[in-house]
């Protein structure tokens, strides 16, 4: 069965009422405005509570995470149908993009064939212009010239409409180049979106286990930022998730790659990186962050220290991205646990957790 058919059942099925209630229940516990985006959000984690939704939305409530217009957005895109509709609009960009490579093709030899007879024929042209004595070879050559022209004329209509279909072909193209990076970034950061991260990581992870190279993955969360967007409200939160998003872009640029993953959680992959020296780089990116007064922009009153924990973690032999996540999120927590603004390597975790 299908998300949209899942929803149906929920929505139309005999629980249909008792799921209601708790899914408001859950709204009010979690202060979600009852917008039809969240609604259906909570509805579809009351109906599966078991759902990777519904786990999200219990991961997110017990760290305290707000469910901020951002963060459920953030959430619909990543579990609702929605989701499928952008894979949906990628699958049907690289149809299009083939196809329009046909076209672009078909267009140019086009343009070359009828270049080519517009020679041919402006050479026999010339030639049949040197015999100079009968009058049945003056009949050709006056045929000929005629055709000639008319030809050549055709051809300049040719290579104008030739012309303006192939700017049209680069323009669709450019389009549908923004639509599918509009469908893989966070409007809000820039960064890449948790779709592009998941599509990334798992790529990064094939070539790693294939190749051998080492790779490290880190995560990272803003502190307390229930608190801070409650005190300060979420616009001047959406600026400090902006502000993060800046430097964390900087340290992830390519051939890293960098993403908002959650609400206020972001993931960074270092393929071909040792995590001793991801670990040592980071630690200068969250004191570089923790010493830089943010001031509110409506009033500039000062927003206080801005701090962010990590988790890194290296991918070991075998390892799946998904254990490899999972590592870096424990090693994240015990960043929090640990009092916050650091980053704990998860070798260092897992002896933490040990001892
Ligand atoms: P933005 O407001 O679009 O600014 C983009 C970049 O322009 C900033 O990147 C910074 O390089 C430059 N910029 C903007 N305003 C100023 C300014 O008043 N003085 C200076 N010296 N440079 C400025 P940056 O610093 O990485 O910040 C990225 C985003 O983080 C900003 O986007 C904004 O959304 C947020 N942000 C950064 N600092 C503050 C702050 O103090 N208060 C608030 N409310 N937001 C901030």
């Amino acid at each position: 069965m299908d998300s949209t058919a899942e929803f149906e059942a929920i929505v139309r099925g005999p629980d249909a009422y008792r799921l209601a209630r708790i899914a408001l229940d859950m709204m009010v516990r979690h202060k979600v405005w009852p917008t039809p985006l969240n609604y259906e959000l909570w509805l579809r984690c009351a109906g599966e509570p078991r759902s990777p939704l519904a786990l999200e939305i219990e991961r997110m409530a017990a760290a305290g995470a707000p469910f901020t217009d951002a963060t459920c957005e953030v959430l619909a895109a990543t579990h609702l149908p929605k989701s499928r509709l952008t894979d949906e609009i990628r699958d049907a960009g690289d149809q299009l993009s083939r196809e329009l490579d046909t076209v672009s093709r078909a267009i140019q030899a086009a343009h070359r064939s009828s270049q080519a007879y517009g020679a041919t024929l402006a050479d026999a042209t010339s030639e049949l212009s040197e015999q100079n004595d009968t009058g049945s070879l003056k009949t050709i050559v006056s045929g000929l010239s005629g055709a000639t022209r008319q030809v050549e004329e055709e051809n300049r209509v040719l290579q104008k409409q030739l012309k303006e279909s192939t700017n049209e072909v680069h323009q669709l193209r450019d389009h549908l180049a923004q639509v599918r990076r509009d469908a893989t970034t966070d409007a809000l950061t820039n960064l890449a979106n948790r779709k592009a991260f998941d599509a990334e990581l798992h790529h990064a992870h094939q070539a790693a286990a294939r190749s051998g190279a080492c790779m490290t993955l880190a995560v990272l969360d803003i502190d307390h930022f229930k608190r801070f967007n409650d005190t300060w409200g979420h616009q001047t939160g959406d600026q400090v998730l902006r502000y993060v998003g800046s430097v964390l872009g900087r340290v992830g640029a390519a051939p890293r790659f960098a993403a908002r993953y959650g609400g206020e959680e972001f993931a960074i992959i270092f393929p071909g990186e040792k995590a001793a020296a991801v670990h040592g780089m980071l630690q200068d990116v969250i004191q570089e962050v923790a010493s830089r007064t943010l001031r509110r922009r409506s009033t500039n009153e000062e927003l206080g220290a801005i701090t962010v924990s990590g988790g890194v973690a290296e991918l070991k032999a075998g390892e799946t991205a998904h254990a490899l996540l999972e590592r870096a999120d424990a090693a994240l927590y015990a960043s929090k646990r640990g009092g916050r603004n650091r980053v704990t390597n998860a070798q260092a975790a897992k002896g933490v957790a040990a001892a």
